[in-house]
């Protein structure tokens, strides 16, 4: 979704948004009742916590030596194994849909180095044209997935 201002090249070659450290854990992906059959499909034996009534995330069986959990979905050589069905958090991030106070808002994630080097007008206007409307939609329809403010994530629009 967002090949405007990522190329797929620079996605594998960092692919550092599919590893959570114990402070980012909370931003691990959302799987949902389409989703979440696929992923047990690839991965049998993979367990999973409730996020909601319609929403899971992985139940993270241990950290590695620097402390990361790499998304059991991540193939090494062949990227996401859900391919073009990938969570929609993962779809759209480093863009992010979270609650602050009660209100949605569209934020950024600051962990994502090859957006950051690009304009932030840029960005907005991106985010304001092609994303805001369907991120939204999307969580106006999957609220679970909604996140809780980080308190860091510079916030883009407001619902
Ligand atoms: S579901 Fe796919 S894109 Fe999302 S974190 Fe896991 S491997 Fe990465």
């Amino acid at each position: 979704m967002l090949t405007k201002l990522l190329s797929h090249e620079t996605c594998a070659a960092c692919r550092s948004c599919c590893q959570f450290s114990s402070y980012d854990i909370w931003s691990t992906p959302v799987l949902n009742e389409e989703t979440r059959p696929k992923a047990k499909a690839l991965l049998p034996d993979a367990q999973f916590l409730r996020k909601g009534e319609h929403a899971w995330v992985f139940r993270i069986q241990q950290f590695d030596a620097d402390d990361n959990f790499t998304c059991p979905l991540l193939d090494p050589e062949q990227g996401c194994m859900l391919g073009k069905e990938k969570p929609f958090c993962c779809s759209i991030w480093p863009v992010q849909i979270m609650e602050i106070e009660g209100k949605q808002a569209i934020t950024l994630s600051p962990l994502c180095k090859a957006v950051l080097q690009q304009p932030f007008e840029e960005i907005l206007t991106f985010v304001r044209s092609e994303l805001a409307e369907v991120i939204f939609a999307y969580a106006d329809a999957h609220p679970e997935e909604v996140l809780p403010y980080d308190g860091v994530s510079p916030i883009l629009l407001w619902k």
